[in-house]
């Protein structure tokens, strides 16, 4: 049997759902057993006294360790430059004329080794552990093209064995439109996107399957061949829906009982019903939001009213939103989307374990996994409140500090 630890704080937030707010305990105790929880609970009961030697965190805050639950942290390349142009007049066609947006980040992408991308990607993913981050989604859908495709999501495995996170992975071959297909979506996703996806599974690089389902992208009966073959394979699938304009985009996903749609600025009353129905998450993305100055908000009251659970993510990207703090994520979600800090705290826990199909992380509870965070703070809202500021005191990974 595995040794037991007791970590002592003055209060656990377990978020759990429902009363109290935030699962809050106070004088509380987690007990250990390996890498799993094993008891929480009030550090006057016996149990918490004798489990075993007593690591005391004195007047700080526990909290599920935090969940990025949609990044796209490996990249080539980098869009300064771009920004750059941009704040000194360039339009949006002499920033394409120059090569820039999206088909400059794919062109960067393309160009780099495993080990390049693999080695810009690691400070990215610093940045978010320093920030208590333990579990971090990364997708594919720079490359467009087999073998850059399958070299990102290699990379993305690479990562839990040299740093203490754990990684899921989400196909998105169907992110953009490359070059070479200009005008030919259709011939992209049948010949290209949908062959590269039965690949990546194949060589068990694939925990989910997403696509991008705008204008500028995809449309939904795209984006539903490719759901198609994620059935085939047995694979969950997620959808960057409604980011700038209504398709329908989270009807479709929720139609294939989808795990998470994203973004969802635009979903109207029909796609959050259908998004209630299947259990399907809504991970926002302030981050995109503050970065493209966008200025209609996801509809956060009909989520609420129907019951859509909604989770926070950094969006991380080198176009849209180049942000690696899930902290501040949380104060965007509160001030730009009107969340409260306990959504904000469940968007980036319990809510984001949920936008990945993962039953053993977001909450402090018997048998989940042991990823904590320790933080200098006397009351939760602190953690979406502050700007800038990191008050993390001790994370621990699997039981590990
Ligand atoms: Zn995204």
């Amino acid at each position: 049997m595995a040794e037991k630890t007791v970590l002592r704080c003055q209060h656990v937030a377990t978020m759990a759902e429902g009363a109290p707010p935030y699962g809050l305990i106070e004088d509380a105790a987690i007990v250990l057993s390996g890498d799993r929880i094993d008891w929480v609970g009030s550090w006057q009961d016996p149990l918490a006294q004798q489990a075993g030697p007593v690591i005391d965190y004195r007047d700080r805050l526990i909290t599920p360790g935090l969940i990025d639950p949609h990044t796209h942290v490996v990249f080539g390349g980098n869009r300064a430059v771009e920004f750059e142009m941009r704040l000194n007049g360039a339009s949006y066609a002499d920033i394409a004329g120059a090569g820039g947006g999206i088909l400059s980040t794919v062109a960067a992408t393309r160009a780099a080794s495993q080990q390049e991308l693999l080695d810009t990607a690691l400070p990215r993913v610093d940045a978010l552990i320093a920030e208590a981050v333990t579990c971090i989604e990364i997708k594919s859908g720079y490359g467009l093209e087999p073998e850059a495709e399958l070299r990102m999501l290699r990379v993305a495995r690479q990562i839990p064995q040299l740093r203490p996170v754990r990684v899921v992975t989400s196909f998105l071959g169907a992110h953009a439109v490359p070059p070479e297909y200009t005008g030919r979506a259709d011939a992209y996703i049948d010949t290209v996107c949908i062959p590269t996806l039965r690949a990546a599974h194949a060589e068990g690089l694939v925990d989910a399957v997403d696509g991008f389902c705008e204008g500028i992208a995809f449309d939904t009966a795209q984006v539903a061949r490719v759901f198609d073959a994620a059935r085939d394979l047995g694979l969950p699938v997620k959808l960057h829906a409604e980011q700038l304009s209504n398709l329908g985009g989270a009807r479709l996903a929720a139609s294939y009982g989808a795990l998470s749609a994203d973004h969802v600025e635009y979903v109207d009353a029909a796609g959050v019903a259908a998004m209630a129905e299947a259990g399907t998450t809504a991970v926002l993305l302030p981050g995109a939001f503050y970065t493209l100055r966008e200025t209609q908000a996801p509809p956060i009251d009909l989520f609420r009213k129907a019951g859509v659970s909604m989770a926070l993510a950094t969006d991380c990207n080198p176009g849209s939103s180049p942000l690696t703090s899930l902290l501040l994520t949380m104060n965007m979600g509160c001030t730009l989307f009107g969340m409260t800090p306990a959504e904000a705290l469940a968007g980036v826990t319990r809510n984001a374990a949920r936008a990945l199909g993962l039953t053993d992380a977001g909450t402090i509870a018997p048998g989940q996994r042991a990823d904590l965070a320790v933080w200098d703070v006397s009351h939760p809202a602190e953690l979406a409140y502050r700007i800038g500021f990191n008050p993390l005191h001790a994370r621990i990974f699997g039981g590990e500090a």
